[in-house]
């Protein structure tokens, strides 16, 4: 066994993604330029992660642990880090591979494109890689054209049957990045769990700052895999809250004009972490 004192994060390949997330044709991604890919540049993701606050020390039993443990020792939400960081490394093996392959394009176009935030997200991902968006043009495309179809024949539909037809042209898409993340998210809740009997990774699990919706998921998929190591998680996690609570208290008296030396650090951060807690940690919210 040994420690993980500094992991990174290892690089997603398109051939661990799946069925859906494994399109075909390689890494020569057109550029605006010339339609090919610049021989100079290597190719993968464009952009190496920042580098991260050191991860706790703890011990490593397989190399998902790795990950894990880095995960861990960042700031904010780990699961929340977790989305932002699949969802940044499937969009960028996306633009890669997928621009190219009309297998996964015609999958794309079937599941009716990507969700909102990663039909902003692709485009983001190939601007921040390429300075361009022709990747995106092409993925974004297989989607739009699909959806033209969708409006074509609901306008075609008679006035009795149109509801129905305008409630399926709205439903959510079927986001491969979405299905890539939410397997990401549910191995590594599996993960965390399974790491509950060792007392370093229960320490760390019980100290981290879960947002609500994933301590909700974390607690759901324990009352599922019952844990003797759990209680102990729930109750730390509980106290931080209440901590939270009494630390927002004391934010709001003493604001007051005459009391504002009274106040401190952990007070003056209160309100930032009450919306990490209800709002999730920012990162899920830029290419999450
Ligand atoms: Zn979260
Ligand atoms: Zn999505």
């Amino acid at each position: 066994m040994r420690s993980a004192s500094s992991p990174r994060l290892a690089k997603t390949t398109m051939t661990e993604l799946g069925a859906m997330s494994a399109p075909a044709g390689g890494p020569d991604r057109p550029t605006e330029s010339n339609g090919r890919l610049d021989p100079g540049r290597e190719p993968g993701p464009a952009a190496e992660p920042e580098p991260e606050p050191a991860a706790p020390s703890l011990p490593v039993q397989e190399i998902g642990d790795v990950a894990l443990a880095d995960l861990l020792g960042g700031s904010g939400c780990p699961l929340c880090r977790l989305r932002a960081d699949a969802s940044g490394r499937y969009l960028d093996a996306l633009l890669w591979e997928g621009v190219n392959d009309p297998g996964f394009r015609g999958r794309l176009a079937a599941g009716r494109g990507f969700c909102p935030t990663h039909a902003h997200g692709v485009l983001d991902a190939d601007r921040a890689q390429t300075g361009g968006s022709l990747g995106a043009a092409i993925l974004l495309a297989a989607a739009v054209r699909h959806r033209l179809v969708e409006l074509r024949g609901v306008a075609a539909e008679r006035s009795g049957r149109r509801r129905a037809a305008l409630a399926a042209a709205a439903g959510p898409a079927a986001c491969p990045v979405c299905e890539q993340v939410a397997r990401a998210r549910r191995a590594a809740i599996s993960r965390l769990l399974a790491r509950l009997d060792d007392p370093a990774w229960r320490a760390t699990i019980a100290q981290a700052a879960f947002c609500l919706d994933d301590l909700l998921s974390l607690w759901a998929a324990a009352d599922r895999r019952p844990s003797a190591g759990w209680s102990e998680v729930l109750e730390a996690q509980l106290e931080r809250i209440a901590d939270l609570v009494a630390r927002l208290d004391a934010f709001a008296h003493h604001s007051s004009y005459d009391r504002r030396h009274l106040l401190t650090n952990g007070e003056r951060r209160a309100p930032d972490d009450a919306a990490l807690l209800l709002g999730g940690t920012a990162t899920a919210r830029g290419r999450g």
